[in-house]
C-alpha cells in the first residue's frame, strides 16, 4: 500500500512501534479524536518558542510581557479551534502553560543563539517510495540541535535513552541536508506537575554508528509493516490511555457496565 502523507516521520515510527493498530487508526483510517490537554499545552508551548526564535532571528528581542501575551492568545485560539479532552480543568492547564513559558523566558531563552527554527528536512529512503522527514525545533549558530519537550515530571536517563531515536533521525537528516557538520543534539525538558515549581533539564544525546544501524533496522521494520499492511494490536498498559481504545477494544469495563445498565 502507499505510505500515508507521502513521508515517514519519527512520530509515525514511534506510533507504529508502540502499537501498529494505533498507527492504522491514526494515519491510515485517520480517525479523529480530541486532542488531550497535555498535547495541547505542548503544541502551544512550541508555537510560542517558534514565534520567539523567529523574532530573534529577524533581529528583534521580544520581552517577557509580549511572550506571555502571545501565549495567552495562542492558548485561547488553539483550544477553541478543535475539540480538546480536558483531563485537568482548563484554567489549571492554562496556568501551568503560563508558568512553563515564564520559566523559559526567565531561565532559558537568553542562552540560545537561534539560526533556524522549525526546520523541515527530508531525504529519500533507499528502497522505499517515501521520504524520511523531520522538523527540528531549533538549530543554533554552532549547528547544534535542540528539541523541546514539556512534561509533568523530570525525565529519567532511561526515558531519554528510549527517546534517542528521534535525535538519531534528526542527526541523519541534518547530515544528508547540510553535510557532517553538527556537533551536538540535546533535549530541553521543561517540567512541572501543577505549574507552581517549574524546572528544566538538558539531556545530551551522543549519536554513534551503532545508532545509525539501529535506526535503519527500525525504519525497515516499520516501512515493511506499513507497506504490507501489518497492523496487529499490541495490547498492554498503554491501552489504558490510548485515544483509540474505544474504537479498538470497546468501552472500559466500568463504562461497559453503564452501557449494559442503560440497555436494560
Ligand atoms: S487500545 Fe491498545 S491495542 Fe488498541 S490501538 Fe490502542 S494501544 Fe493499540
Amino acid at each position: 500500500m502507499a505510505f500515508p502523507r507521502g513521508h515517514l516521520s519519527y512520530s509515525q515510527i514511534r506510533t507504529y512501534l508502540i502499537c501498529p493498530r494505533k498507527y492504522e487508526y491514526a494515519y491510515i483510517r485517520e480517525i479523529s479524536v480530541p486532542l488531550n490537554d497535555k498535547l495541547l499545552l505542548g503544541t502551544v508551548f512550541h508555537i510560542v518558542l517558534e514565534w520567539y526564535f523567529r523574532e530573534r532571528i529577524s533581529g528583534a528581542l521580544p520581552g517577557q510581557n509580549q511572550a506571555e501575551d502571545f501565549y495567552a492568545d495562542s492558548f485561547q485560539r488553539f483550544s477553541r479551534e478543535q475539540p480538546v479532552r480536558w483531563d485537568d480543568p482548563r484554567d489549571h492547564v492554562y496556568k501551568r502553560g503560563y508558568a512553563l513559558v515564564r520559566h523559559f523566558f526567565r531561565e532559558l531563552a537568553p542562552q540560545f543563539n537561534p539560526l533556524m527554527v522549525e526546520k523541515e528536512l527530508n531525504t529519500p529512503l533507499e528502497g522505499y517510495p517515501v521520504e524520511l522527514r523531520g522538523v527540528i525545533d531549533l538549530v543554533e549558530q554552532d549547528l547544534s540541535i535542540t528539541d523541546f519537550k514539556t512534561a509533568t515530571a523530570r525525565w529519567s536517563r532511561n526515558r531519554a535513552y528510549h527517546s534517542r531515536l528521534q535525535m538519531v533521525i534528526y542527526h541523519f537528516l541534518f547530515e544528508k541536508n547540510f553535510g557532517n557538520a553538527n556537533s551536538r543534539q540535546r533535549f530541553c525538558v521543561v517540567y512541572s506537575r501543577k505549574g507552581n515549581n517549574v524546572r528544566s533539564q538538558f539531556l545530551e544525546v551522543d549519536v554513534g554508528t551503532g545508532d545509525r544501524e539501529h535506526m535503519f533496522q527500525v525504519i525497515e521494520h516499520v516501512a515493511d509493516g506499513i507497506r504490507e499492511e501489518r497492523f496487529p494490536r499490541n495490547e498492554g498498559f498503554r491501552c489504558g490511555f490510548c485515544e483509540f481504545r474505544h474504537d479498538c477494544l470497546g468501552p472500559k469495563p466500568s463504562q461497559r457496565r453503564n452501557h449494559e445498565e442503560k440497555a436494560d
